[in-house]
Order: C-alpha cells, then structure tokens, then sequence
C-alpha cells in the first residue's frame, strides 16, 4: 500500500510540476501582451525622515490586467527574472521613472525627493546598460541627484571589477546607490569598504520583530554602526508600526519606507500625496 501510495505520489508531483510550467509559460506570454498594451504601471512609496520631511521615494512597478486588476511584481518578477524579459521590464520602469521625474522637474515640491529605481542584476550587466542609462538621462533632462538605483548583494556574485566600474560611471552620471535588502545576501564587509554605495536598506525581515527579537535588535544596530562609521546613510523598510519606527530611531536608523508612512502609492496619488503634504 505504501508503494501504491508512493506511486500517486510522484504522480500528482510530477502533475504539479507540469501546471507550474504550463503557469509559467502562460504569465511570460501574458506579460509580453502586457508590454505591448502598457499595463505595467510605476508606484510610488515614500521615504520619510525623523524629522517628518520627505526625502525620496522608491518606485515599485505594477501589472495593471484589464480582467485580474493589479498584479504584485512579487508574482510576476521572479519570473521575468527567469525568462529574461526583466529586462524590458526595468527598460519600461527606467523610462516611466524618468518621465515622472521630467515632468516633477518644475514643480518645487519635488525638487527634493529623489527616485530610487530598482535594478536587477540581468539588467545592470548589460553591456549596453550604462549607455541606455545615459540615454534617458539626456532625453529627460534629469538633474543629477534626482535619480537613485538599488541593487542588491547578489550583484557581488558577478565580476567585481566591471560592477565598481559601472557604480562608479552612475555616480559620475549623478546617480547613487543604495544597498538594497541588506544583510539577506552575500555581502561581505569588504564590499562595503571598497563600493561607491551612498546608502543602506536595511530589509523587512529584521524590521518586523525588532521591537521582540534581540538578535534583529543586535543585526539592525551593527548595520547601522557600520554605515555610520562608513558615511553610508541607513533607511529602514518595512516599518509598519511607531513601536518598530522608535526603536529603530534609538538604534540611529533615522529615514523610515513603510505603511506607518504610506504604502506604494499610484501616480496620482503620489502626487497629491507630495502635493499635499
Ligand atoms: P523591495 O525593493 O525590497 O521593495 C520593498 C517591498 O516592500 C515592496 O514590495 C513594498 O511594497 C514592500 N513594503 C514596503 N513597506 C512595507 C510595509 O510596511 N509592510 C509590508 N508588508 N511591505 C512593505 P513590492 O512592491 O511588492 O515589491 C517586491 C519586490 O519586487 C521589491 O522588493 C523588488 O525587489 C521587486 N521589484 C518591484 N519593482 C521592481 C522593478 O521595477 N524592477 C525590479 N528589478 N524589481 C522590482
Ligand atoms: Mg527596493
Ligand atoms: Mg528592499
Ligand atoms: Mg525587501
């Protein structure tokens, strides 16, 4: 009975595992229709310092489906990860950014509030990446500091040398770099040292239980010393509740992204959010 069991066993795994390909293949067929009818939309979280000023927002796209609504780039960018159509994807993103910014660019309320873009790896490896970069930048005008890239640890994984080249051609360009989900990767303190990284995002992950667990307690407050002794500005993400907001603030963490602040607003929203605040 055990073997007949065993037998079905494999037999509805193997089943799962030909659904998820079949699911994978209909989403990249899906999401390449979804390019063409420009459903991917651009959000907009903002960043909030201890003193209540806003000081930057990081853009998280969407997949606005005309029948399923909007779609998290949670279900949708590991898969483009896989597929490679990330990188039409943080083309599509980059372009809309930079539009915004154009269009921010006269606004006073904006003058102040850089973008942070997040990059994946596939598309900062490009051969052609820095170019298109500069590209958009001449096309929209954007002022140097206005912009920002996040990156995360596993770009370490990749020829470190070409990586610090790029870091260091965006940072001529006006565009700095953030650490993103720091402390979840492969990053060593050597990294650190040697990168040009102008701040630290300090993950969810050590956020939501920091006012419980010593050990998040004792992770957020050495990242925090380490960036200060190392001039790197530390922003926390994830923060939810004023609790986990006023021990990262006794820690020295002082700029906050999360729903206590607001969640990723649509564009318009955004606006009037800035508009308003
Ligand atoms: P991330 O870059 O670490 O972005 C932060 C994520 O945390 C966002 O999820 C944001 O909505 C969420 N978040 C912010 N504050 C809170 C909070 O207080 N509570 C909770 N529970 N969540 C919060 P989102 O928008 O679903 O994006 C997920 C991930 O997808 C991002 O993580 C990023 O890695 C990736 N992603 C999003 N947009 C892009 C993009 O344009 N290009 C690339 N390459 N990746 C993107
Ligand atoms: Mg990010
Ligand atoms: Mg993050
Ligand atoms: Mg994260």
């Amino acid at each position: 009975d055990a073997k007949k069991a065993g037998k079905n066993c494999i037999k509805y795994y193997n089943h799962n595992m030909q659904k998820e390909i079949e699911q994978q293949i209909e989403i990249e067929y899906r999401l390449n229709k979804a390019f063409e009818n420009d459903e991917i939309k651009v959000f907009y979280q903002p960043q909030i310092s201890l003193d209540g000023k806003i000081t930057g927002a990081e853009a998280l796209c969407r997949w606005q489906h005309p029948v399923d609504g909007i779609i998290s780039p949670i279900k949708f960018i590991p898969i483009a990860e896989s597929s490679g159509q990330i990188i039409k994807l943080g083309d599509i993103v980059l372009e809309k950014v930079c539009q915004h910014i154009h269009n921010w660019s006269k606004n006073s309320k904006f003058k102040s509030i850089p973008i942070s873009v997040n990059i994946s790896v596939k598309q900062f490896m490009l051969p052609e990446f820095i170019e298109s970069v500069e590209e958009k930048i001449k096309k929209y005008n954007i002022k140097k500091g206005m912009l920002k890239f996040e990156l995360t640890e596993s770009l370490f994984l990749n020829d470190l040398k070409k990586v610090v080249d790029k870091m260091h051609k965006l940072k001529e360009m006006g565009i700095s770099i953030s650490l993103d989900d720091f402390g979840t990767g492969f990053s060593s303190l050597v990294y650190l040292k040697s990168l040009p990284l102008s701040q630290l995002k300090i993950d969810r992950s050590f956020v939501t239980d920091i006012a419980n667990d010593e050990n998040d307690k004792a992770i957020v407050n050495a990242t925090v010393a380490i960036a200060d002794s190392m001039k790197l500005q530390t922003i926390a993400e994830g923060v939810e509740t004023v609790e986990q907001k006023e021990f990262l603030k006794d820690i020295g963490c002082t700029v906050y992204q999360g729903y206590l602040f607001s969640k990723p607003l649509p564009l318009e929203e955004f606006e009037s959010y800035i508009e308003n605040y």
